[in-house]
């Protein structure tokens, strides 16, 4: 049909379930039917508005929460009006009126506007009429989120007004940038509308554990403020805290001025019948969360998908009978260390109904079911959230539940998982957050795609909030029958650039890339970056360019950028090197002098024969590191970390060879050199091993004649493994020479974050030893060079931090005393 002849469908809101509608039509021919117009007032294409979360976290980057980026539009031949608002309805002109000051005629008009967020009447919070005072922010798009992470990077002290669902993950998100949070809720429980009074102590105690105060049945009267900034909050009872910045995250509000101006019939929100079209006009239909259906107003996005399916059914005619008959809601928390899942009914409601309860304090654990007439109506998981992936699709889709009501809480005997994937019927939505059914990624397998993480990219299942990737993976499985191909993306050094480590290690010196952006720039298609890679990347060039490598601070981890280690409640712990484990009465008398001058809550002695400080804040790190006057210990980074000794021969009676002074030999030429993962060595001087050298990555045992067995790739962590032997020497120079040489193999060929543990076997130790004690590939000279490379390059990172007077140490850190850290 000719463009001009078409009739015009206009979608106001560009939103989750505007774009979604959009998406549906097109499937259904829509293309063809329809001329397409979309106002959006954000000037962004459609993004998954879910993850912002984990964006305000730091776990998810921007550039990866977009749903249809803005070539999509262009691509599907969609008219997208990006950053304009639609301010006017005219339904018997059938005009819509812009902000940019254009009209629009429709034959057709969706009204996905969406909600905002709800600012209660609380005194002092507006600056004006339209402003709130500075340092208040809404949690609701992509605006409000960046605003947030930019103050937060000047701010130290958050309050979060709201216990629910949004504002804890708003709170953890704000914490995990470094500022103490306290979190302000009004009724008894936090997230009182999903959880019982139970669930709601077991989870106020894992929020506390994490470091955040709460204050429930806590009002909020007042904002206090200072020049136009927040200053604090004022509760109900006179007390209150003090805040550079306060997030108000008490609920949301449809966006319903424009329907309501049009004389549409508005209650709590629009109101529409089963087609998703409004009652007054047949013509106009409304989706998502500024839709009313039969008295239910949805804020949650497993609702705005099936509701995008059936008015796209009928708006294109592909199913006029298409009906909407509501939803079952189901959430999830999204805060790292904090598992809850909650669906429908939370307690029993009828005198028949089944209740069957769980609770485990003290390990944070609280699972309750509710069951009706054989049907699963309700469930809350907390703490142990394994599965939820079975009672999700149980609830949704009213599956058979076995007679033994705890195997559903516990894994006793639950359905098995194959049956659980076959016996789902294809509509089953398994992917909540995207909307995907088992038919879609059936499908996709069908197409070709037989790895899941390729199937997840394609259908983004599972990219959400995560709950179901167990189930997307059993389904994978069951639809490829067993043959899950290997995935592509294993093979790859990081998962966001496309090649394996020594193909991504020739081109960048080929390219002579030096920094983790002009990598990304050069060797991704589509040039994106990707946060989850950053680190391995920015590991792999200082490894290979040495003190050429370009160090951009947004490629590292916290840890590396501040040179300490960050501890679970926001603090630090600095651990200055002590070489071999031997230490001096002044570097003592400096250490003593340090912990009580900052007031250090524990002093502890490592397992590697080090000092641990712990509990520094981080605007004093500098100060501590200028006080302290010794070099790192390296006890946070992927890098050599430390070399542990016995007495040896000096001392010790036994001893065969001088272990100690070849451990601080080893350990002041390989300091801090960075690699895959970390590096733990031990020298010993005789085989009674009292430096446990067997189990280090690198471990020297000293043995009769003088000479030096070298074993790699041992561990005594998570993991145990004895060492291989690699070569006896007869010298310590030897040593030094093939540890270096073996060290810096692995940093050329293991994966990111792989251990010598895990390399060593995979490699084979015949292959290790062909390379680096017998030179078989003629690799051994080069091997050598790029490691002096690296010894060269060593900079002490606590004299370059001194010197910095960049603000990042700036007070960033929660005040509060520490929860986990006895004090004795
Ligand atoms: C931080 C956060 C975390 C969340 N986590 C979850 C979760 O874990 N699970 C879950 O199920 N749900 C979650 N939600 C809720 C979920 O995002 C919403 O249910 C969903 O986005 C609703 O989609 P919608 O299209 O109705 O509204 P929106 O996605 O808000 O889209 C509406 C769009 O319309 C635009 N608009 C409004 N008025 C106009 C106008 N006059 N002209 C032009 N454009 C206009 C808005 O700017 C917006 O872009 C979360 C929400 C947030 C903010
Ligand atoms: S390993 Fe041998 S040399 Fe070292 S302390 Fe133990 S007994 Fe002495």
């Amino acid at each position: 049909m000719d463009a001009r002849n078409k009739p015009r469908l206009v979608v106001i809101g560009n939103g989750m379930a505007g774009a979604r509608a959009v998406e549906e039509i097109l499937a259904r021919g829509g293309a063809e039917q329809f001329t397409i117009t979309v106002f959006g007032d954000e000037p962004y294409g459609n993004y998954n508005r879910i993850l912002l979360s984990n964006v305000l976290a730091g776990s998810d980057d921007t550039s990866e929460i977009y749903l249809n980026p803005l070539d999509w539009y262009a691509d599907n031949g969609i008219d997208l009006r990006a950053g304009v608002r639609a301010v006017r309805l005219d339904r018997f002109a059938r005009i819509v009126h812009a902000d940019d000051g254009t009209a629009l005629r429709y034959d057709r008009l969706i009204i996905a506007t969406g909600s905002r967020s709800f600012f209660p009447p609380i005194e002092g919070m507006w600056a004006d009429d339209k402003t709130l005072l500075r340092g208040v922010f809404g949690f609701r798009s992509l605006d409000d989120c960046l605003s947030m992470i930019d103050e937060s990077a000047t701010r130290t002290r958050a309050v979060v007004v709201g216990g629910g669902l949004l504002g804890l993950e708003a709170a953890r998100g704000l914490q995990q940038r470094g500022l103490t949070v306290d979190v302000v809720h009004s009724p008894a429980t936090l997230m009182n509308a999903q959880l019982d009074d139970p669930a709601g102590a077991i989870l106020r105690r894992s929020v506390e554990d994490l470091g955040i105060t709460v204050h429930t049945g806590t009002a909020t009267t007042g904002v206090r403020g200072a020049d136009g900034c927040v200053t604090g909050v004022t509760f109900a009872d006179g007390t209150g805290v003090d805040c550079d910045m306060l997030v108000v995250a008490a609920g949301i509000r449809p966006n319903v001025g424009l329907a309501r101006g049009a004389g549409l019939t508005v209650q709590r929100a629009i109101v529409v019948d089963d087609h998703m079209r409004t009652i007054d006009d047949d013509r106009v239909y409304a989706v998502g969360e500024c839709a009313e259906h039969r008295g239910q107003v949805y804020g949650l996005v497993a609702p705005l998908w099936e509701q995008a399916v059936v008015l796209a059914d009928h708006l294109t005619g592909a199913n006029p009978a298409a009906r909407y008959h509501g939803s079952r809601t189901a959430t999830k928390l999204k805060v790292a260390g904090v598992d809850v899942a909650a669906m429908g009914l939370k307690a029993p409601e009828r005198p028949d109904d089944e209740f069957v309860q769980f609770s485990e304090p003290r390990l944070g654990i609280y699972k309750t079911i509710v069951i009706r007439d054989d049907k699963l109506v309700g469930a809350t998981l907390l703490g142990d959230v394994r599965k939820v992936a079975f009672l999700m699709q149980a609830f949704d889709r009213g599956l058979p539940l076995p007679p033994e009501r705890v195997s559903l809480l516990f894994d006793l005997g639950t359905p098995p998982v194959e049956v659980g994937a076959a016996e789902l019927s294809d509509d089953a939505q398994v992917c909540n957050c995207n909307g995907v059914s088992k038919a879609t990624l059936v499908a996709c397998v069908q197409g070709g795609q037989q790895s899941v993480s390729g199937v997840m990219a394609a259908t983004r299942a599972g990219k959400g909030c995560g709950s179901c990737k167990s189930l997307v993976t059993q389904i994978v499985e069951w639809a490829a029958g067993g043959a899950v191909a290997d995935d592509p993306a294993g093979t790859w050094y990081v998962p966001g650039v496309p090649y394996p480590k020594p193909e991504l290690m020739r081109l960048i010196r080929e390219l002579e890339l030096h920094s983790v952006s002009s990598v990304f720039a050069a060797l991704v298609p589509d040039g994106r970056e990707d946060a989850h890679s950053k680190m391995g990347l920015a590991s792999l060039l200082h490894m290979m360019w040495g003190d050429e490598f370009v160090d951009e601070p947004d490629a590292r981890f916290i840890n590396d950028r501040v040179h300490a280690n960050i501890q679970r409640d926001g603090t630090f712990s600095v651990v200055p090197q002590i070489q071999g484990g031997v230490t001096t009465a002044d570097q003592l008398r400096r250490i003593a002098d340090v912990a009580e001058r900052y007031d250090v809550p524990m002093i502890k002695l490592t397992g590697g024969q080090r000092i641990d400080l712990l509990g520094i804040r981080k605007e004093d790190l500098p100060a501590v590191w200028a006080d302290l006057g010794m070099p790192s210990g390296y006890a946070y980074g992927k890098s050599f970390r430390t070399v542990k000794t016995c007495v040896g021969s000096e001392f010790c009676r036994y001893g065969l060879g001088d272990s100690t002074a070849l451990g601080i030999a080893l350990e002041q030429r390989f300091q801090g050199i960075p690699g895959p993962a970390k590096m733990k060595l031990a020298v010993t001087g005789c085989p009674r091993n009292c430096a446990e050298a067997l189990c280090k990555d690198l471990g020297v045992v000293a043995i009769e004649g003088g000479r030096w067995e070298i074993y790699v790739g041992g561990a005594a962590g998570a993991h145990i493994r004895k060492g291989d032997l690699l070569a006896t020497v007869g010298t310590p120079a030897e040593v030094i020479t093939l540890a270096g040489r073996f060290l810096q193999y692995y940093r050329e060929n293991a994966n990111w974050l792989e251990r010598t543990y895990a390399w060593v076997p995979r490699t084979g130790i015949d292959t290790i030893r062909a390379v680096v004690v017998d030179d078989r590939d003629g690799l051994a000279a080069g091997l050598d060079a790029a490691m002096q490379k690296s010894v060269d390059a060593y900079r002490e990172p606590w004299t370059d931090a001194r010197q910095d007077d960049s603000d990042r140490y700036r007070t960033a850190l929660p005040l509060i005393a520490l929860p986990r850290v006895p004090v004795r």
